[in-house]
């Protein structure tokens, strides 16, 4: 059985790496996309190839430090299909550094993204959500939300926010009963171009190598995020880690 098909999913962190491989996944199973990022011309042309293979996407270009953004993405999905089934929060940056080098305008950058986004994206649907008494949230946290590392607190510290804020939603959303699921993605090193954005060049070259030498390819999560869209509306699958097999 497909519960994906005719799915409305909204995706955020849609142009590039897990959210991108996720569109086309989703795509495939006949979900309807609605895409968020900030760069026009690489949602274009995702929503483009999902279109022309006989799909249905539609994008806008999102900023989800915005909350207007997000709830104007929420409403491109109404308008469009009617109705959202699920939003995957996953717009997300990792500019590491020791805390010693004060680069405060990138802790600022993953403390707005990584919470404030998913916040916003949750604020943006969970209206619609309540009003249908049916919604699935989906995030991408991290193993970096299940421990901490050195060189990374800021990172570990937004990515443990993801944690407790989709684990207290599932909470709220059953004891209410408003069908509302939750999933939190936890993956390990994964294709992207998550490691480019490192302002710090002895940080960006030891991720690099740990990038080299574990990474697997993005569409691996895509399928995760999949698997928790596929069940059907009384299972909810809440937590998956992933990574590479040989990454300790
Ligand atoms: P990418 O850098 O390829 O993707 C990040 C996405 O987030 C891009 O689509 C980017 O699009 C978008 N984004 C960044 N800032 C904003 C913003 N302000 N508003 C809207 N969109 C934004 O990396 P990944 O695919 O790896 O990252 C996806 C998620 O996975 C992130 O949350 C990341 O923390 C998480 N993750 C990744 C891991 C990895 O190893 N790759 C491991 C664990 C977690 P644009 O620039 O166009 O706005």
């Amino acid at each position: 059985m497909n519960h994906i098909e005719n799915k409305v999913v909204i995706i955020t962190g849609a142009s590039s790496g897990i959210g991108e491989a996720t569109a086309y996944k989703l795509a495939e199973a006949g979900a309807k996309l609605v895409l968020g990022a900030r760069r026009e011309e690489k949602l274009k042309a995702i929503a483009d190839s999902i279109n022309g293979k006989g799909g249905a996407a539609v994008y806008r270009v999102t900023d989800v430090v915005n909350p207007s953004d997000s709830k104007a993405l929420v409403q491109l999905a109404l308008d469009s299909f009617g109705k959202v089934d699920a939003i995957f929060l996953n717009a997300g940056l990792m500019p590491n550094s020791p805390f010693a080098a004060l680069e405060t305008d990138n802790w600022n950058a993953m403390v707005d993204v990584n919470i404030k986004g998913v916040l916003n994206g949750i604020a943006a649907v969970l209206p619609t959500f309540i009003a249908q008494k049916s919604g699935h949230v989906l995030a991408t946290s991290s193993v970096a939300g299940l421990k901490a590392y050195p060189g990374a607190g800021v990172y570990c510290g937004t990515k443990w926010a993801v944690k407790a804020i989709m684990e207290s939603l599932r909470m709220e959303s059953a004891q209410a009963g408003t069908n509302i699921r939750t999933a939190t993605i936890y993956p390990a090193a994964v294709q992207s171009e998550l490691v480019d954005h490192i302002t710090d060049s002895a940080t960006s070259g030891s991720y690099r190598k740990l990038y080299d030498t574990y990474e697997i390819p993005a569409e691996r999560v895509a399928s995760v995020v999949a698997f928790a869209l596929n069940q059907p509306d009384d299972t909810n699958i809440s937590e998956f880690t992933i990574g590479p097999t040989t990454q300790p």
